[in-house]
C-alpha cells in the first residue's frame, strides 16, 4: 500500500507557476484550486493531497511534519532558517531578487540606519556581515511606504520588475540574494517515505529540465 503524501503549496503568485510544474510531474488537483475556498485538495493520485497555505507557513508545516513536502520561495526559506528541511530542487519559478532599496538619490545615512522589512532575520544577518548596526522595523506589507513617510531610511524587499519601487519614487540599491521557488522535503518524511518521494523528485527534476530546454530553444 502507498503511504499518504501531503504537499504544502504557497498561495498567491507562486501557485500559478507551481501547478503547471506539478502537472508535468503528473500531479493534478481534483478540482480548480483558484475558485475554491478549500484548504486541502485531492489529486489524481488517491495517496497525494495538496494543502494551500500562506507562503510563510510552508516551511513550518514541512519542518514539523504537518506536510511531507512543500513549495516555498527562497526568501521565505532564508527567513525561516531551513531547520528540519531538505531543499532538493530549485523549481526555477517566481524568480526575483531580494534587495535593499531607498528613496531615489537618497543621501548616505549618517549614524544608525533604520531598515523596514518583513525579512527581519535575513536583514539582520546581511547588515551584520557588513559590520553595520541597523535598527530593523518589522512591517507586514507595503514596505515602499516606510521611507516615504520617514519611518525608515531603507527597506529590504522582493524586487521583480522594479515597477513597484519606481512607482513610489524608490530605487534598488544593494542586491542581497537571487530568489526562486524551491521544493522542500521534511527530513523525517524523506527518511520514512523515500521510496515514494524520490520518484516524484525525479519527475519534477525532468519537468524543470524540459522547461529549461524549451526556454533556451
Ligand atoms: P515588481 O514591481 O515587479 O518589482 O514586484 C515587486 C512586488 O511584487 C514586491 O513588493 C513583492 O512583494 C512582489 N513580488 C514580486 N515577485 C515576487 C515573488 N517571486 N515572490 C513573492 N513576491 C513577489
Amino acid at each position: 500500500m502507498k503511504e499518504q503524501l501531503t504537499i504544502a503549496l504557497s498561495k498567491g503568485r507562486i501557485l500559478k507557476e507551481t501547478l503547471p510544474l506539478l502537472a508535468a510531474a503528473d500531479i493534478v488537483p481534483a478540482e480548480d484550486i483558484f475558485s475554491s475556498r478549500k484548504l486541502i485538495f485531492d489529486t489524481n493520485h488517491p495517496h497525494i493531497k495538496l494543502v494551500v497555505i500562506r507562503a510563510t507557513d510552508v516551511p513550518t508545516y514541512v519542518e514539523y511534519g504537518g506536510a511531507d513536502m512543500g513549495v516555498a520561495g527562497k526568501d521565505v526559506l532564508m527567513e525561516h532558517g531551513g531547520e528540519g528541511l531538505y531543499e532538493p530542487l530549485d523549481l526555477e519559478i517566481a524568480c526575483c531578487r531580494l534587495m535593499v532599496a531607498g528613496m531615489k538619490d537618497a543621501e548616505p545615512v549618517i549614524g544608525r540606519m533604520k531598515v523596514a522589512t518583513k525579512f527581519v532575520n535575513v536583514t539582520r544577518e546581511y547588515f551584520a556581515r557588513q559590520g553595520a548596526q541597523v535598527d530593523i522595523i518589522k512591517l507586514y506589507g507595503a514596505m515602499e511606504l516606510a521611507p516615504i513617510m520617514g519611518l525608515a531610511d531603507r527597506i529590504v524587499d522582493i524586487v521583480d520588475t522594479g515597477n513597484t519601487l519606481r512607482a513610489n519614487g524608490l530605487e534598488p540599491m544593494e542586491h542581497i540574494a537571487d530568489i526562486s521557488s524551491r521544493f522542500v522535503v521534511g527530513q523525517p518524511s524523506m527518511k520514512m517515505k523515500h521510496r515514494q518521494i524520490q520518484p516524484l523528485l525525479d519527475k519534477l527534476a525532468a519537468a524543470i529540465e524540459a522547461k529549461r530546454e524549451e526556454k533556451s530553444a
